[in-house]
């Protein structure tokens, strides 16, 4: 559909999507054991367009009894075992079946995300494979995660069983509503129920693949979404019913979450934010570094966790670097996210990208100097900001320590490769990092160097389903997918029997 849009009627056009009549129905459902279903008190909020600061519809507004409903409804199919105990087949069959849906429905949940992340529409494609891959890749283990029999001896049988946690709750942000099946998918693998709290401002595609969920067969109440603010995900938190939580968020709220889980003795994983550092080398080609360092903090307008927001650089190509990044940032249009000319979106809301703007005027206040800025073009309405490449920033300064989440890039120069380490390690975070250099000793020093999650070497952001994913320090804890994401979706049960 982008092919048609005609200049200066993007909403008109929008709205006459299948998305649109998705909305348009009413106000946007919970999914609580397989029923779209408004709150109980009847509430609901505005949902307003990021590209354009206008309201176009309306979601429930959920709240602790919606809660209450939604993990009734995840422990009774739990019990009943109309999900785990399928065969793990049928279970693969499903997830399979689901994640075709995704892909055949990939430009509805394109709108979707448009419509209220301002997540670009040609990116579509990407956000519906990326939920459909992990989907495809965790459908392979409920077949393989049966508990070993080890022996123990003539007179016992040991069962090292893996099992399902029972409910699980997952609380997700708003920079990536399309992608939840990073947490859900594997949830569903170990044979859990789920209670899904979307981020407020972007319920839409989650309540649309719930339902594709359920038409891929997913059993009713195994996969549940409740719309709401963060008093929802308290809820979650402090319930009695919910046996782990995996939160994907802020690192306030990630803490403040820790500490409540803490009280009902639930597990949780963590994965916050990030001041990631990408390390330029001399030697390394600057073009691609520079495109990849820039690319990361354009990418969704600066609002990624891993955006490589402090890139360092060696003092010998640091002009050459800057050049190169200015370069390959001079084409960037910032506008609509239906436009299909646009490269850089809007922010998620006023207050972030009034939150950015701040930042880009510390940044300058405490030194650090403009290399370039770009501009918003006439994109009127929406939560635009002009992306920013500061130089001159030094490692102290609140524009590299605090996560901006906006296009804001941070260079700095280095001049060996111990002090580079030094840098690249002294920030409270730990996501990722990138490293650029055509030395593959030095790479290899430089992944054992970085107190980080995820390293990646001559390339940045790539991600696979098959590889796991998590953070160090205030970046969080435990592994989104990948093998090791199982554990966060598991127990263990030592099942020891004698016999007679
Ligand atoms: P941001 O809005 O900056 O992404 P948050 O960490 O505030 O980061 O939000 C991430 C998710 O956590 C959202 O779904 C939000 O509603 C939810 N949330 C906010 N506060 C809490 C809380 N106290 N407990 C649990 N979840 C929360």
């Amino acid at each position: 559909m982008n092919d048609q849009i005609p200049t200066g009627s993007i909403d008109e056009v929008a709205v006459a999507t299948e998305a649109a009549r998705f909305i348009e129905r009413g106000v946007v459902p919970h999914v609580i054991g397989g029923k779209e279903v408004g709150s109980l008190d009847g509430r609901s909020r505005e949902m307003v367009n990021p590209s354009t600061g206008r309201a176009f519809g309306n979601v429930a507004r959920g709240g602790a009894s919606d809660l209450d409903a939604a993990v009734s409804a995840a422990r009774a199919a739990y019990e009943d075992g109309r999900w785990r105990r399928l065969t793990p087949r049928a279970q693969e069959a499903i997830l399979i079946r689901l994640a075709g849906l995704l892909e055949e429905h990939a430009e509805i949940i394109g709108d979707l995300d448009a419509l209220d992340a301002g997540i670009l529409r040609r990116y579509a494609g990407f956000i519906a494979n990326y939920s459909a891959n992990a989907l495809r890749y965790f459908a392979g283990w409920p077949t393989k995660l049966a508990g070993s029999l080890p022996p123990a001896g003539p007179d016992y049988v040991v069962q090292e069983r893996i099992e399902p946690v029972g409910v699980m709750g997952v609380i997700k942000p708003w920079n990536g509503p399309g992608a939840i099946f990073a947490q859900v998918a594997p949830a569903l693998a170990a044979g859990n129920s789920v209670v899904l709290k979307p981020a407020e401002h972007t319920p839409l595609s989650a309540t649309y693949m719930a339902r594709l969920a359920l038409e891929a067969g997913v059993p009713e109440g195994v996969f549940n979404v409740v719309h709401g603010d963060g008093e929802v995900g308290a809820a979650m938190v402090a319930h009695p019913g919910i046996n782990r939580i995996s939160f994907t968020g802020s690192v306030r709220t990630g803490q403040a979450l820790a500490a409540a889980a803490a009280q009902t003795f639930k597990r949780v994983n963590l994965e916050l934010g990030g001041k990631s550092p990408v390390l330029v080398f001399a030697d390394a080609d600057l073009e691609v570094a520079a495109a990849a360092a820039a690319g990361s903090v354009w990418n969704n307008s600066g609002q990624v966790c891993t955006a490589g927001t402090r890139t360092l650089v060696h003092a010998n190509v640091y002009d050459d670097f800057l050049e190169a990044a200015i370069a390959f940032s001079a084409d960037l249009r910032v506008g609509h996210a239906f436009d299909e000319a646009t490269t850089m979106g809007p922010l998620i809301t006023p207050d972030q990208r009034a939150k950015v703007e701040r930042y880009v005027e510390i940044g300058q206040q405490e030194g650090a100097s403009v290399a370039w800025r770009g501009s918003v073009g006439d994109s009127e309405g929406g939560n635009y900001v002009a992306p920013v490449i500061f130089a001159g920033v030094r490692n102290d300064m609140t524009i590299a320590r605090e996560e901006i989440f906006g296009p804001v890039m941070s260079v700095m120069p280095f001049t060996d490769e111990a002090e580079a380490y030094r840098l690249a390690n002294q920030t409270e975070f730990g996501l990722a990092a990138g490293v650029f250099t055509r030395d593959i000793a030095r790479a290899n020093r430089a992944a054992d160097a970085l107190d980080v999650g995820t390293v990646w070497t001559n390339c940045y952001q790539v991600t696979d389903a098959a590889v796991s994913y998590g953070g160090a320090k205030a970046s969080g804890y435990g592994r989104s997918l990948g093998a090791p994401a199982l554990d966060e979706y598991t127990r263990r049960k030592s099942v020891w029997s004698k016999n007679y």
